[in-house]
């Protein structure tokens, strides 16, 4: 295959296929592994991440390395690994010689739901915010239930800029189940805009760069993927504790078919509901019968300020949390 200009080779190596049959590394369903083999694929993703040439690289569940190694050929000027499974530290740190003239690779077998990645990044350049993003990625393709619980902290951590950005508005390329990738991006005209539609919206720019199909990988999941990169916004839409902003979009799609005051009324105590769900929506300037999905960017934000304004008014409705109603079928998103 062709390589672009700005790849290395890297020395003569085992493929990853003969790799995972020499040390016997069967793909463990408990951490849901499935691996990609193919480097057109693997080049392909590290590809989306933009320019990394002499950057500095996470990647997240490397496994048996075919991603790590497209990742190696685009010459970062660092690559940390962080895999939670330590069988593949052989295969890994075959790698780490390999590349070491030009990267230097940090293996760090561990839970990347709880590893801190400011200390693993520790020497990389620090740029304001305002600024251009920093020289420093993201990437991985994780199970589908870690990226999805991953995405939720990382843009908590984006919004307060802390972790990966306290160095700056760092990007991600990462893997979700394809119809997670599609809401990530769905916008108000989208039957599937939800919650996650507006949480990556909110604070990032979101793109769905391509899919790949599930019988590329082995063992083949059930399901398409989605290769989907976040640029954290250097103006996020709405500038407000992420949990307060969190708690008002999840009460106004708790009822997704239904207006969106309907939902916005959960937000307040019974007896101060209705007064309070039709002042939010003045504050705001929006059509109160709005249903949740047919909201832009914007209007979230606008109600997520009027709520802020009301919580001032009201001390008692910040703490507020309604019992969630029951939720028929149809209101269901995720
Ligand atoms: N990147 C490899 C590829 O594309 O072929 C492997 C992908 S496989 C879907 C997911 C990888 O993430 C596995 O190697 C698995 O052991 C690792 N993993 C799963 N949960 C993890 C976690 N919480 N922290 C770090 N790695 C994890």
């Amino acid at each position: 295959m062709a390589r672009s200009a700005t790849q290395v080779r890297l020395p003569p190596l085992p493929t990853v296929r003969d790799l995972v049959k020499l040390y016997r590394l069967r793909a463990l369903r408990q951490l849901s592994q499935n691996f990609l083999m193919d480097d057109r694929l693997t080049d392909k993703i590290a590809r989306a991440a933009g320019n990394i040439k002499n950057h500095y690289v996470v990647e997240v569940g490397p496994g048996p390395g075919g991603i790590t190694r497209s990742i190696l050929r685009q010459c970062p000027k660092k690559l940390i690994v962080v895999e939670k499974d330590p069988r593949f530290l052989p295969t890994l740190e075959l790698l780490q010689e390999a590349s070491k003239q030009q990267t230097e690779m940090q293996i760090d077998i561990a839970d990347i739901c709880s590893y801190q990645l400011q200390l693993g990044l520790q020497g990389a350049p620090k740029l304001d915010w305002y600024d251009a993003p920093p020289p420093i990625h993201l990437i991985g393709n994780l199970p589908f239930s870690v990226s999805t619980h991953l995405i939720i902290k990382w843009l908590q951590a984006i919004s307060e800029k802390t972790s990966a950005w306290s160095f700056g508005r760092t990007s991600m390329t990462l893997t979700f189940q394809k119809e997670v990738g599609e809401r990530m991006v769905a916008s108000n005209v989208d039957l599937q805009r939800c919650r996650l539609s507006l949480m990556c919206q909110l604070w990032c720019h979101v793109n769905y760069k391509f899919t790949i199909p599930g019988k590329a990988f082995v063992p083949k999941p059930d399901v398409d993927v989605a290769v989907v990169t976040l640029q954290p916004l250097k103006h996020p839409l709405v500038d407000l504790p992420f949990k307060m902003v969190e708690k008002v979009i999840r009460n106004i799609f708790n009822m997704r078919q239904k207006y969106s005051i309907r939902g916005a009324e959960r937000l307040f105590p019974k007896e101060l509901r209705d007064t309070l769900a039709i002042r939010l929506y003045q504050l705001a300037d929006i059509d109160p019968t709005t249903r949740p999905f047919q909201l832009s960017n914007e209007e979230f934000a606008q109600l997520c300020y009027a709520y802020k304004v009301i919580c001032e008014d009201y001390p008692e409705v910040a703490d507020y949390e309604s019992r969630a109603p029951k939720i028929k079928p149809t209101d269901v998103e995720e």
